[in-house]
């Protein structure tokens, strides 16, 4: 398998909506195998199908650190079906080289995806871990939404984006996130 090229931010099909997966042909085992060739090549812990240029409802994800085994996920069609909490969340992505930014995000997910077998499955994340954090941050590359779009501060992420020579923030596809938001302002 290989290890593909990662779009940046400013290529248009970072912005599309995926199609979802009808079969888990050769062909998306061996975007599967790529996906993760190229998560592991980069040092990520997570990629998404549309980084690669593949507009596919596919991501990858890994947690493991250190001395830990690499524990590879795989989830193709997933589906956010719980949500609650709510963390700040500092993060990156490799498709924007260099930054980082605080971010909202739901502290518990529950996701439901099928793997690479084809097999479905359910899994809870919990607490804000990264696992949690790493399921929201992928599944909304496959609807065209970047972690930027969740900034917590408009003017931190701007500047940040700035500074790694990036594509400014777009205004009108910052996420409205009142409840996130109103949580947040509690726990300060
Ligand atoms: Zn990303």
């Amino acid at each position: 398998m290989a290890v593909r090229k990662v779009l940046h931010y400013g290529e248009p099909s970072l912005r599309e909506v995926s199609k979802e997966v009808h079969k888990v042909s050769k062909k998306i085992s061996d975007l599967v195998r790529d996906l993760l060739d190229t998560m592991y090549a980069q040092n990520g812990v997570g990629l998404a199908a549309p980084q690669i240029g593949e507009n596919v409802r596919v991501f990858v994800i890994d947690v493991a650190t250190g001395n830990e085994p690499l524990n590879p996920m795989v989830f193709i069609n997933p589906k956010i079906i719980k949500k609650s909490g709510a963390v700040k969340s500092n993060e990156g992505c490799l498709s924007f080289p260099e930054a980082y930014t605080d971010v909202k995000r739901y502290k518990n997910v529950m996701v439901k995806a099928i793997n690479e077998h084809g097999k479905p499955f359910v899994m809870e994340a919990k607490d804000g871990t990264l696992l949690a954090r790493a399921i929201q941050h992928e599944y909304d590359h496959l609807d065209g939404i970047l972690f930027i779009d969740h900034c917590m501060n408009r003017f931190e992420a701007e500047s940040v984006l700035k500074k790694y020579n990036l594509p400014p923030l777009d205004p009108e596809l910052l996420v409205e996130e009142k409840e996130l938001e109103e949580e947040l302002s509690k726990n300060d």
